[in-house]
């Protein structure tokens, strides 16, 4: 009976189209729900962008610039892919401020003016808004070089992962700081020795709680510190810029660095993007009533690759 149907399936031109589609359809359900993982990430592919976006961003940092994120540059290099990440970028910043321009501002330059994405930015989900910037800097930017941004899709210890902070690397002992007038609560200190530990975790580590609005309270999470140099003891109130602790290589780390990590109601958010990179950040005020910018990346690109 069974080879009977066989043969009838096979010796019919619609059977085998219809045994092809049962047997295609599982298969396209299965890639399609791999590639719908894949798009879910903070940009898609962006291993592929990761190295030319890191030199951008090292480059800007020593010269002072603000804070563009990946998604932003893309917006604008996809449909030109022969610009420069750096060049993008600084297109992307008010001179004065140092903070990101809205993509309509972005646009009035002739040379972006007929791309397809300043033609429908309204539609787009990208941010287009007045930002507030309550942070001051965790640590001083010309003394480190970025080797990992928010949401980059990496390899550390030859497992793959999507990274949830910064990793800003430099000396040990450099001094890391509070960035924000706020509490700290948490100082856990458990490693005496400066090692990496590939079983993982963020080896010593301080939290601090910046409230910068009525209903908005950061988790901010200095990580992988240097043993002994914390400067705060659990519960203290300090103020932003003050020092907390020295840069080391503890937990899971593969060189000294300060692995700084934002969260907001448990999820993590883009810390860089909450900065104040104004040169003047003495008068930087937490509450300065714009709305509170939503580090939340987006998740989605414009246009896809
Ligand atoms: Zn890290």
């Amino acid at each position: 009976m069974k080879k009977k149907i066989l043969k009838i399936v096979l010796g019919s031109s619609t059977g085998l189209i219809v045994l092809s589609l049962v047997i295609l359809i599982p298969v396209l359900m299965v890639l399609d729900f791999f590639g719908a993982n894949i798009t879910d990430n903070y940009v898609e592919n962006n291993m592929d962008y990761a190295d030319r976006y890191k030199e951008a961003v090292n480059m800007a940092l020593k010269n002072n610039k603000g804070y563009v994120p990946l998604t932003r540059i893309l917006y604008f290099y996809l449909e030109d892919e022969e610009q420069s990440f750096y060049q993008i970028y600084v297109d992307n910043l008010d001179k004065d401020s140092n903070k990101m321009l809205p993509i309509s501002e972005v646009c009035e330059l002739p040379k972006y003016k007929n791309f397809d994405g300043c033609k429908d930015y309204e539609d787009s989900d990208q941010i287009d808004e007045e930002q507030n910037k309550p942070f001051s800097p965790p640590i001083d930017f010309k003394k480190i070089t970025v080797t990992s941004f928010f949401m980059e899709e990496r390899i550390v210890f030859g497992k793959s992962d999507v990274h949830g902070g910064w990793d800003l690397a430099t000396g040990n002992k450099t001094p890391v700081k509070a960035v924000c007038d706020g509490k700290v609560t948490k100082v856990s200190f458990p490693y005496n020795e400066n090692v990496t530990n590939t079983s993982g975790g963020g080896g010593n580590q301080i939290y601090l709680e910046c409230e910068v609005d009525e209903d908005v309270t950061y988790k901010v999470i200095y990580a992988h510190l240097y043993p002994d140099t914390a400067k705060v003891k659990e519960g203290q109130m300090v103020k932003a810029g003050d020092e907390l602790a020295g840069v080391g290589t503890t937990g899971y780390s593969t060189g000294p660095h300060l692995h700084y990590q934002v969260e907001l109601n448990g999820n993590k958010v883009d810390g860089m993007s909450l900065i104040d990179f104004s040169d003047d950040t003495s008068t930087f005020t937490p509450n300065n009533g714009l709305p509170t910018y939503n580090p939340n990346p987006s998740l989605e690109l414009p246009y896809k690759r």
